[in-house]
């Protein structure tokens, strides 16, 4: 299964035992000091032990406090980091890969908060996109010792034990700053021309081969081409990865540059292994490895990546975060079992938007404490019964049948799934079935009893006198309380969605502007409906994570959607909705249909029916929450009963 995946492979005089490499992903999960901590070690042992060739160990800061570029991001700016990363390289090899350590330098990019008041430095001072705010422009001199901090960052992981380092030279920051023309207006050599642009990165390669040794790996997570107007094209690319193989580079690592963060870190609806394109171009230039990176979310994908001749190596980053033991299921021929990621990026708005642990809305264990992890085997099996089979109850039947107790899960509708089946009817949500599908197949695999189509209730649960009584009975709509709520012209979003409605060529108003009101809007523009969304507050999808808030607001404007803000709902009418604004104004906005998509509220009838069972209660049945809730209190009380 999966031979070219799991073919060995190297990079320079390193081998691999597949083609599988962990890209880097920031976790802060590392001292608060930079030092390596426990979660950390555990998190990558997890991976090592997943069965991955190599791991790349994210984002390691090699000169404090300029290069700091996280809230909790693992240090090699100074020797006294050393045995830490020594326990860190040790963990990933007793795991069975291969370690990197990827040295990472912001530059222009560094965030204000992670660089202690200090003013971020750039190769010149122009001023960064994101903020306007000028860098100060690196002199000479410090160019030079930034090369030495680089070769000195380097020394440190091979004295530590680490196989390689990869060079963050894409995304933006400094290596990828002196490359670009758009950041880079210097006079000397280390400006102008491509080979002088490329100078810095060169000495850097250059550098780590004469003071650590040549056959030392040392990879580039190269820049194939800015998404700014004016940057590096793909032309550039190719001829920058063809200067590093001649500068004894071991392997390209391409992505994209300067702009476009959405693009790198993509929401769900970007489609698998998108960006590959970008290592098949590098590829064409050089003849060192390529890896391919991007979206790449299921083995026959990476697999037809590599027969293509595409990449040499593929590289999986969220994968790897929603499951560790992608490679060894793949390996064994178990993609079923494979809990593939969904780009529903909790992870980067816990890392980039919160600086917080890294977590993840499928894997539960992600950013816990090793202890807090452990699944022990029951004492005394218990007989469990589940109601309700969406994530919450799924997941508690999961964790509950692992560690032995006899699990029943009843689930009223004919399928698995609950609110996920509504939640992956939009454009661009599919990849939440893929949920479902995996639990689909484990459940039965560990021994849980599945009773679909059948609705519990008190007296049936008195019959079959369980041990433990979860109820994940979910959530219904909320209905809000407006005059002509209950009129013909008058649907719930839940139901159009669950339903899979369809209409064409109406006048639709929704009531109710987050993530349900927007992506309910968005199915229905893209049916060729005129669609408006009323909101009663100027801001807009607040809670949705920004990347897939733009992109969302994004498609809404390209498919006509008016947002209409700061809007009371009043009435629902015949004729449309009357709304009245800030001013005192009322007026009616046309609609042949009215959308009610005012969120939900618990379906926790049951609670109180099961009071003298002491029934635990999870997922949206104690408050409707996100995927992520749902599942991590499914882990967490099934971990204990
Ligand atoms: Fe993937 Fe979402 Fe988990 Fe991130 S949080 S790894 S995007 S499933």
């Amino acid at each position: 299964m999966f031979q070219t995946l799991f073919e060995p492979g190297s990079i320079g005089k390193m081998t691999l035992k597949n083609r599988l490499i962990m890209a880097p992903i920031s976790t802060n999960l590392a001292g608060g000091d930079g030092t390596v901590s426990d979660e950390l070690i555990f998190h990558y042992a997890e991976r090592a032990i997943g069965g991955v060739g190599l791991i790349t160990v994210e984002n390691v800061c090699l000169a404090y406090p300029l290069a700091c570029h996280g809230a909790a991001q693992p240090r090699i700016d100074d020797d006294a980091f050393i045995p830490g990363l020594r326990r860190l390289a040790d963990a990933i090899h007793q795991g069975g890969a291969k370690a990197a350590a990827e040295l990472t330098h912001p530059g222009m990019s560094a965030g204000l908060r992670y660089i202690r008041g200090e003013t971020p430095v750039a190769p010149s001072a122009v001023p960064r996109p994101k903020d306007g705010l000028v860098p100060r422009a690196l002199s000479h001199t410090e160019v030079v010792e930034v090369v030495g901090q680089y070769v000195q960052a380097a020394r440190r992981a091979y004295e530590a034990g680490f196989d390689a380092v990869e060079l963050q030279a894409c995304h933006g920051l400094l290596i990828n700053q002196f490359l670009s023309p758009l950041t880079n207006k210097r006079q000397d050599e280390y400006g102008g021309s491509r080979e002088n642009r490329a100078r810095f990165l060169v000495e850097i390669v250059a550098g780590i081969k004469r003071h650590v040794g040549s056959d030392f790996p040392v990879m580039v997570r190269l820049v194939a081409e800015d998404m700014l107007e004016g940057g590096l094209t793909l032309e550039d690319g190719r001829w920058f990865a063809r200067r590093l193989e001649e500068a004894g580079a071991d392997a390209i690592h391409p992505d994209f540059g300067l702009g476009g963060k959405e693009k790198r870190l993509e929401p769900m609806p970007y489609p698998q292994a998108w960006r590959v394109y970008l290592a098949a171009e590098i590829k064409k230039a050089v003849s060192i490895p390529v890896i391919a990176v991007g979206v790449i979310r299921e083995p026959r994908v990476a697999e037809e990546i590599l027969e293509a001749g595409k990449a040499d190596f593929v590289a999986l980053g969220r994968a790897l975060i929603a499951d560790p033991d992608w490679p060894n299921k793949a390996r064994a021929g178990e993609e079923q079992a494979i809990r593939r990621c969904i780009g529903c990026n909790e992870c980067v708005m816990a890392r980039h938007v919160e600086d917080a642990p890294l977590r993840c809305s499928l894997n539960a264990t992600v950013g816990r404490r090793p202890e807090a992890c452990r699944l022990e085997r029951a004492k005394t099996p218990k007989r469990v019964l589940i109601i309700g089979g969406g994530p919450a109850g799924m997941e508690a039947a999961r964790v509950a049948a692992l560690r032995g107790h006899r699990v029943a899960l009843y689930e009223r509708e004919t399928h698995l799934g609950g609110m996920l089946n509504v939640a992956a009817v939009p454009p661009g949500k599919e990849k939440l079935n893929w949920i479902t599908e995996y639990f689909a197949h484990e459940l039965p695999r560990l021994g849980v009893e599945i009773h679909l189509g059948e609705a519990m209730d008190a007296e049936r649960v008195r019959a079959l006198n369980p041990d433990v009584v979860i109820v994940a009975t979910g959530s219904e709509p909320a209905i809000p309380d407006i005059p002509g709520v209950d009129g013909p012209n008058v649907l719930v979003a839940q139901e159009l969605l669950a339903r899979r409605m369809r209409f064409t060529g109406q006048r639709f108003a929704l009531v109710g502007g987050g993530m349900l009101g927007l992506e309910t809007a968005a199915y229905l523009a893209t049916q060729g409906n005129a669609v408006a969304v009323l909101k009663r507050y100027e801001t807009i999808g607040r809670s949705i994570e920004p990347l897939y808030r733009d992109h969302l607001l994004r498609d809404l404007k390209e498919h006509g959607v008016e947002i209409i803000t700061r809007v009371e709902v009043k009435a629902i009418q015949a004729e449309g909705v009357l709304v009245r604004d800030q001013t005192g104004e009322e007026r009616v906005v046309p609609a042949d249909r009215v959308v009610l998509a005012r969120g939900a509220k618990p379906a926790d009838k049951l609670v109180q029916e099961l009071r003298d069972f002491n029934p635990l209660v999870i997922g949206d049945a104690v408050q409707p929450r996100k995927i992520i809730n749902a599942i991590s209190e499914g882990f967490v009380t099934a971990q204990f009963i």
